[in-house]
């Protein structure tokens, strides 16, 4: 089937939903309701098993050689790597190197580009970025002198390209670290745009692509960046692996995060010389069952058309923005035209956390606070918002249930 004719036929949802077993869980006595996709998705039976029966069959260390179950593992592992490379369009998967998640590639890299700064040179990050995307340059900038250098925002949660331009046409601007899908807004950025101009410029860019990878497939050849993160478990897959794209010739160049183990060619006392890519940035054994979760859950999305699970996606989208209204003191924050499914949201009279518990008590998880975005929360004055995130798997029906408890709790709390 064509990908369009794919599009064209709407997901069996109902069908769908059973291949998540947690989302027939019952919370506090009420069908779980489960809109917190954006701090982490849940599992398809096929990642589940696919873990299950590698410790089962299959687990040992890797690249160790010597017998059976050592080059099950080695075979399972390399496979799923070749599973993320073609997901990512990779060139080749000495492009591709397992982390422990986003947060952890951004500071293999953060740490690997510090060798390029030199004091005042400017590494430019946007104000929506996850905080994982400014620390890491905030410790690099401490060690090199190098100074943080904020893009703003538009009011309604879009990346103020003036700004962006302003930002870039300093000559002492060498890095761009931007979120390619904000976590608090669910703000789709402009990426080919951004990464366009940065490179004319001559700047590395690095895309932080925790958000993104749940409702798009990158294709980094394409997007020509180069870097591009990511968290396995906010991709149907399991905690504890994340994938660091990063352009060979690049790679090659950087030094290593972590030493020990599989990253090294040859050690003495005197000196010790890097393994080749990608194992060179994979110091210690390896997560082994969670890069076997991981290709299992792209494999599983892989049976779907993108464009099929981004139409049931927007409708959820479109029917919350639609009930808005029905919600009297309620006001949604971030309101960019390409927006993921995901609504941050503040109630008249009402701390996000007190909205979150109300809705624990009806069944329905949201996550509150800051969302891990600081300099984003000052931005709009608030403390945290509250908010709830869907996943292709979601129903049309729960997103009524969300907005009928909101107006519950108004009446009630407010
Ligand atoms: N970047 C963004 C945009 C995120 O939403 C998150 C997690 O919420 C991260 C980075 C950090 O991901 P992890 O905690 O999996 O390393």
């Amino acid at each position: 089937m064509t990908d369009l004719a794919a599009a064209g036929k709407a997901l069996d949802i109902t069908r769908i939903r059973q291949d998540f077993p947690i989302l027939s869980e019952t919370v506090n006595g009420k069908p779980l309701v489960y809109l917190d996709n954006g701090a982490s998705a849940q599992k398809p039976t096929a990642v589940l098993d696919a873990m299950d029966h590698y410790f089962r069959t299959s687990h040992s260390n890797v690249h160790r050689g010597a017998h059976t179950l050592g080059d099950r593992a080695t075979t399972l592992f390399e496979g799923a790597r070749e599973t993320v490379r073609s997901f990512l369009n990779a060139r080749s998967t000495n492009e591709v190197i397992w982390t422990r998640g986003t947060t952890e590639a951004i500071n293999v890299v953060a740490n690997g580009l510090a060798e390029t700064l030199s004091e005042g040179d400017e590494i430019l990050v946007s104000r929506m970025e996850h905080h994982a995307n400014i620390v890491p340059w905030q410790m690099i900038a401490e060690r090199t002198g190098a100074v943080i250098r904020p893009i703003e925002i538009t009011p309604a949660g879009e990346i103020d390209e003036s700004s962006f331009d302003g930002r870039l046409a300093s000559d002492r601007a060498r890095i761009l670290a931007i979120t390619h899908v904000s976590n608090v807004l669910g703000t789709v950025v402009p990426l080919e745009r951004l990464l366009t101009k940065a490179r004319e410029r001559g700047l590395y860019t690095v895309v932080d692509g925790a958000q993104a990878v749940p409702h798009y497939q990158p294709d980094v050849q394409a997007l020509a960046c180069d870097f591009y993160v990511f968290s396995g478990h906010k991709l149907f897959g399991p905690t504890g692996i994340g994938v660091l794209y990063g352009r060979e010739t690049l790679m090659e160049a950087m030094p290593p995060l972590q030493g020990g183990g599989e990253m090294i060619e040859r050690v003495s006392f005197e000196k010790t010389t890097w393994n080749t890519l990608p194992y060179k940035f994979e110091a210690g054994t390896p997560p082994v069952a969670e890069a076997v979760g991981l290709g299992a859950a792209i494999d599983y999305l892989g049976q779907f058309s993108r464009e099929s699970l981004e139409t049931a996606e927007q409708a959820l989208l479109q029917r919350a923005n639609e009930l808005v209204e029905t919600v009297p003191g309620l006001s949604v924050i971030g309101t960019a035209t390409h927006k993921v499914p995901v609504m941050s949201f503040k109630m008249e009279g009402l701390h996000p956390s007190d909205i979150g518990t109300l809705l624990d008590q009806q069944g329905i998880a949201i996550r509150t606070g800051h969302h891990c975005a600081m300099p984003l929360m000052d931005y709009y004055g608030v403390p945290g918002t509250a908010r709830a995130s869907f996943a292709f798997y979601n129903t049309l029906d729960e997103v009524e249930q969300l907005f009928q408890a909101l107006q519950k709790i108004q009446r009630l709390f407010a």
